[in-house]
């Protein structure tokens, strides 16, 4: 599946936020098997659509998609150089897609922060000097092997020893590759090298209740991120525990009303996630089921059909397609059909987000 590492220093808030977020997966009875590891959990998409499809096909159930996120603790200055088992934390991270980096910009007394005071450009840049001197260590050690393997001739060899000279020097300014300016080239050529300061990275700023507006800390956090063209999402993760508790969705919503909020901040949280693993969602609208499921942007249609299963894929014909807005408005798919809105389409057709799919294949 397609996941994302939260990271932050200690007593920022992470906890905090993946249990929040695995609570919330909970109530999707569909997902016996919520918490994978201690510190991994799978939490459903929110997908306002697939209730509309649902009304129109009245299915035995509804599934959301989902996305992964691992709790990934114990980050602190010298864990590139195994200082508080560091070298695990860094391990964990590199097995995850994209992270989301957990910032405090909340003041409270009662919980001690690392560094004694609240201080969001300091924290981002312990973590983010981590995680160079990380990406850092795993150039050198390449760089000896690859010296050897461009002194023999190696085309390759010699690219990535040029490349890897290039960067060294930024990461030991514990810069992020993500801001070297890369080509997709480059990034290509270095992909099998797991850098973690080249995954795609969020901030979440844990602010407080009343943090969202006229917040310095957020107003730094925004700035930084800006400066490296990532995203911010604020929330206050202390609400969000309050808000994952409620059961009850009727509750949750007046909840959400009181404290002025459209949607909990979560679900900002999952979506940017999505966002930020360049993700997409299709739709398959059968009388037993409706689903949701996760292609990357630009995926063909077969590699669409193999997120529900690899035959799909290599069997694959044709995909029968009705956008969801004409699958809405049509009020299903002989209505849709009748519009001339539904089309079969071939092996290079690009899936686009909201497509309601049925695919014919060969076994
Ligand atoms: P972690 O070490 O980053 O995983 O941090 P935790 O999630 O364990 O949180 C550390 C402490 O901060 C706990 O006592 C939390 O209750 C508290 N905390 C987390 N988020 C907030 C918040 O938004 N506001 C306040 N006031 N406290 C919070």
């Amino acid at each position: 599946g397609f996941n994302c590492g939260i990271v932050g220093l200690p007593n920022v808030g992470k906890s905090t936020l993946f249990n929040a977020l695995t609570k919330s997966g909970i109530e999707a009875a569909n997902f016996p098997f919520c918490t994978i590891e201690p510190n991994t959990g799978i939490v459903p998409m929110p997908d306002p659509r697939l209730d509309a499809l649902a009304e129109i096909v009245n299915p035995e159930r509804t599934l959301p998609t989902t996305m992964e996120f691992v709790d990934i603790a114990g980050l602190v200055a010298g864990a590139s150089k195994g200082e508080g088992l560091g070298n695990q934390f860094l391990a964990n991270i590199r097995e995850t897609e994209a992270i989301a980096h957990v910032v405090r910009c909340f003041e409270d007394d009662n919980v001690i922060h690392v560094a004694n005071h609240v201080d969001p450009r300091a924290d981002i840049e312990t973590i983010n000097i981590e995680l160079a001197l990380s990406d850092l260590g795993t150039v050198e050690k390449a760089l000896t092997r690859l010296v050897r393997a461009a002194k023999g001739g190696d085309k390759e060899a010699i690219a990535v020893k040029a490349l890897f000279e290039r960067i060294q020097p930024h990461l030991a300014e514990g810069q992020p590759l993500r801001s070297f300016g890369l080509t997709d080239d480059e990034k290509a050529l270095v992909r099998g090298y797991g850098f973690l300061t080249l995954k795609p990275t969020m901030y979440i700023a844990n602010v407080s209740e009343d943090g969202f507006e006229n917040n310095p800390y957020l107003d730094i956090v925004r700035e930084i991120a800006a400066s490296e063209e990532a995203e911010v999402v604020a929330v206050c993760n202390k609400l969000e525990a309050e808000i994952a508790e409620l059961d009850d969705e009727e509750e949750k919503a007046m909840f959400l009303e009181e404290l002025g909020m459209e949607e909990a901040g979560l679900d900002r949280v999952i979506r940017a996630g999505y966002k930020l693993l360049g993700l997409q969602t299709y739709f398959t609208a059968g009388v037993k089921e409706v689903r949701a499921w996760t292609v990357k942007v630009g995926a063909t249609a077969p590699q669409a059909a193999a997120a529900i299963h690899t035959d799909f894929e290599k069997g694959f014909i044709r995909a029968e397609v009705i956008s969801y807005d004409d699958f809405i408005e049509f009020k299903g798919e002989s209505g849709a059909k009748e519009a001339g809105k539904w089309r079969l389409e071939g092996k290079s057709y690009i899936v686009q987000d909201g497509d309601v799919m049925h695919f014919r294949f060969n076994v």
